[in-house]
This record gives structure tokens, sequence and C-alpha cells, in this order.
């Protein structure tokens, strides 16, 4: 059949998929920037929890297979007691495994995933490991999976036993184990016809556990499913979403009126289907007059590692690196002020003290969804307690512009039903909107995220453009909170 072990959980998640990949895979949408990012992740994670278990030795990747389970014997045949990369092909199942320890009585087998928890289709991903294994004679006494631990909080030095957990999933993956036979003949049967797909209608796999990248091509390709659809219905949930589906209802227009669904559920429906746009008036102006001048628009970029390279971070755990104040005046002038740290080091202090002198304790901080800006202070203020009575005030002190839309004293068809930023500020400054798309290299969040978490290995003049991107990307953030108040003030009047 030709699987390695990434195109079996692929299987496991939908045949179709798994039949895309090998005979069609000029459908599937390429993985973006976001995607990258995280299969980068995995590998700095792989490496470093090779060390895990030392003294091993390493399978170099190659496009020659034969070669590297020829090199993978070797090593058995030496007495190498880990393997990392180990490879083994049975029936033409291809696997690597990430760490084979050798003992006296077996082997075992450790996953390494850049994730937080062990998740279902890791035991999937173990137990092909083992079902190869065990048909090659091996006995397979334990598989584990190595995942993060998000609970860790690094100190001056990095700590491997305590940034990794190492969990023994034998149990839970042994039933799965047994059941590889009968899963591998229903993906033959499928993949024996190369011209026509396996008939699988959309559902829950779609996005469980991964987002398929299929999306595209099953959904809109083939079933003509429009971009707005019953399934971008804000909060429905994807049981409710898949009842509609099933009702043979993909257009919003078409959910009938007696369809079950919350109060919020059923405006954003009825705003859609009406197409009439809802202002409360005297809502909007009483959160107008909460805001007194000067008004600090705060918007902040952070970025997250999986392993910690500073003292007192955790992983995943949201690094402020920049932020963007715009300072609006009653009499209508705006001061810009703007902070970006140098990559390579511990962002957090150099910041923390600019913007305890950028914003005094006694003002209106405005921010979009402030419980982001509000966590990002908070943390600082821990970890800074010199400082942390002045961070509080200034957390004290914000404001959140998203709460007429939250509160759905402003609602546009366009917004979907959603009060994300991402959608209401094109309904209310469509210009806005053209101006991040002309930003040249970071145009979202996740672009900062990953512009700065790789900057630190970038030529002085690349870095030099990159920097110049980000000031301008999060210098346009807080411009779009100006222009989104101002609005608010205009239709409030
Ligand atoms: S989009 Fe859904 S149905 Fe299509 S291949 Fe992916 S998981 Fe299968």
């Amino acid at each position: 059949m030709n699987l390695s072990k990434s195109l079996y959980t692929k299987g496991i998640q939908c045949q179709k998929l798994l039949w895309l990949k090998k005979y069609k895979p000029s459908v599937l949408t390429p993985p973006n920037a976001a995607a990258l990012a995280v299969f980068e992740t995995g590998n700095v994670v792989g490496d470093l929890a090779c060390e895990l278990f030392p003294d091993g030795k390493e399978i170099a990747f190659s496009r020659d297979y034969d070669s590297m389970m020829a090199q993978t014997q070797e090593y058995l045949d030496s007495g190498v007691r880990y393997i990392y990369e180990a490879t083994f092909a049975y029936d033409g199942i291809l696997v690597m495994v990430d760490v084979l320890e050798v003992k006296a009585d077996g082997v075992c087998i450790y996953e390494v995933k850049s994730s937080t928890s062990v998740k279902d289709i890791y035991l999937h991903d173990v137990s092909i490991q083992s079902y190869v294994l065990q048909k090659l004679g091996f006995n397979v006494s334990h598989s584990y999976v190595v995942h993060i631990n998000n609970t860790y909080v690094r100190d001056e030095a990095l700590s491997l036993e305590e940034l990794f957990s190492v969990v023994d999933v034998t149990e839970e993956a042994s039933p799965l184990v047994d059941g590889v036979p009968r899963v591998l003949a229903e993906f033959e049967e499928s993949l024996s016809d190369k011209e026509r797909e396996p008939d699988i209608d959309i559902g829950k796999h779609c996005n469980k556990p991964y987002e398929c990248d299929a999306k595209d091509y099953c959904f809109k390709v083939q079933r003509d499913i429009p971009d707005y659809s019953v399934f971008n219905i804000f909060n429905l949930g994807s049981k409710k979403q898949l009842e509609l589906y099933e009702m043979g209802i993909v257009n919003i227009q078409d959910i009938p009126e007696d369809f079950t669904m919350t109060q919020k559920q059923a405006q954003a429906v009825q705003n859609y289907k009406s197409n009439a746009v809802h202002i409360e008036k005297k809502a909007i102006a009483a959160f107008v007059d909460t805001l007194t001048y000067p008004i600090y628009h705060l918007d902040f970029e952070t970025f997250q590692q999986a392993v910690p390279q500073f003292k007192g971070i955790k992983p995943f755990m949201q690094i402020p690196f920049q932020y963007s104040l715009h300072i609006e005046h009653e009499d209508g002038t705006l001061e810009h002020k703007e902070f970006l740290a140098e990559d390579g080091i511990d962002p957090r202090e150099v910041l923390v003290r600019r913007l305890c002198e950028d914003i005094p304790t006694n003002v209106t901080v405005l921010a979009y969804n402030m419980s982001f800006e509000k966590g990002v202070i908070e943390k600082l203020a821990l970890r800074y307690p010199a400082l942390s009575e002045t961070l509080l005030g200034i957390s004290a002190n914000i404001k959140d512009l998203m709460v007429p839309f939250a509160k759905k004293s402003y609602v546009t068809p366009s917004m979907n039903g959603s009060y994300s930023i991402k959608y209401v500020l094109p309904a209310l400054v469509p210009a806005m909107s053209d101006a991040y798309a002309e930003l040249d290299g970071v145009q979202n969040g996740s672009d900062a995220m990953s512009a700065y978490a790789t900057m630190s290995k970038l030529e002085a003049q690349e870095k030099k453009k990159l920097r110049e991107s980000l000031l301008a990307y999060c210098k346009l953030d807080t411009l779009a909170m100006v222009e989104v108040l101002k609005k608010l003030r205009e239709v409030s009047e």
C-alpha cells in the first residue's frame, strides 16, 4: 500500500483524505505560515527530546529508505541503546520511530509531540509503529508519548526532565494495535480504486483531530458551499451546523424560522437574513461616555516558545515583544508611541519599563478584547514586582472597545454574527482592510508572531526590513481602533 505513519493517521481521520493525499494531492490546500511554524516547532522539540535519551545514534533522513533501514539494523546489531528515527518497513508500511529504546527483553517506542497533552490520534500513531515492529518480530514492551509539560517554569538552565512529560500509553494503545489489520484492510480497499474517490460526506471529522487540508475541495469545489454558510455562524457549534447540513440546508437564508438556536445565534441569523444594520444609539453613547481624554489605544504583539529560552518563561506562554500606542487627545490630535524589542533577548523587562514610562496610571487605556492585554500586563506585574503597582494601575484603567459589538449594540450583516475585530473592522472602516492588505510581510498577528520568533536567524538587512514591517503592522492595529471608536461616536450622535 505504501503507507507512512503520517498517512496512516490521515486515513484514521478520513479515508477520503488518505485517498486524496495519495492520488489527487493537487486539490489540497498547501500549509500556511502558521502550519509551517508548527512543523518547525515539532522539529526543534523532536531534536531536543532526543537529549532525554543520551548517547543515541540518529538515522539521518533521506529518500533512500532502504539505506535508512540498513543503518537502523547496523545500530541494532552493534547494541546501540537509543536510536533516533529508527526506520522499519513491513508489508509496504514505513515507520520512523522518534526514539527507539533497545533493551535485553525487547524495545520501547517513544513518540515525541510538541503539544501539551496526549491526544487520541497519537495513540494511533504509536499503534501503527508498534504493529510494524511486532510483525518484524520485536517484542514491544512499552510505548510512550513524550510531550511538553506546560506547567514547567524555566530557571536559569533548561531542565529537560521537567520540560517533557513522558506518558506510558502501552495500555491505551494496545486495542488499537490489535485493530490495525482491520484498518489496513479498509484502507487497502479504498485505495485499490485509483480513479474513484471514497464516497465520504463532510462531517465532524473535517476539523478533528486536525483541520483537514481538503476542506476547500470537499466544501467549496464539490458541494458548492458558499464562503459564508451555516458552517460560519458564530458559536453555532458543529452539532447544529451538521444538523442543518443533514437537513439539506447550507445557505443561511434557508434556515427555518423554527430551528432551535440560542438567542445570539438566532440574532446573527436574523441580521444576515434581513440584511439590516442594527444600531442601539443609547447603548453606544453610554459606552463612549465612559471614555475620558486622553485615550491611550493599546495593542500588544506576543510570541510563544515551546521550549522556553529565558528564565521565568513557561512553554507556550504569551511573551510580549511589541506594542503600539495611539494617544487620542480631546482636540482630535493623535500621538503615536511604539516599542519593539531587540530579538534574541527576553523582551519583557525592557518592554515593561517603556510601557510604564509611556502610559500614565490616570488615563483611559483602550484595548480590543481587553482580556488579552490585561492578562499580559498582569503577568508582567507578577514577574516585575517593583513595577507591579504601576502595571496594575494601567490594567485597572483598561476599557474594552469590543463591548458595543459583543453586546450587539452595533451589528451589520457583514459582521457575520461575530464581534471579532477581523469582522468588525472591515464592516465599519473598509479602507482599513485595504491598508492591512497593502502591508508588506506582516499582515496579521500570526505573521507578527513568527516574524519575531525567527528574526534572530536573519541577516541585518532582512532583519531591518522585518522590523519595519512589524512596526507598520502594530501601528495599523491601534490606528484601526481609533477609527472604530470614531465610527462609534458618529453613529451614537
Ligand atoms: S474535508 Fe472532510 S470529507 Fe473531505 S477529505 Fe477532509 S475530512 Fe474527508
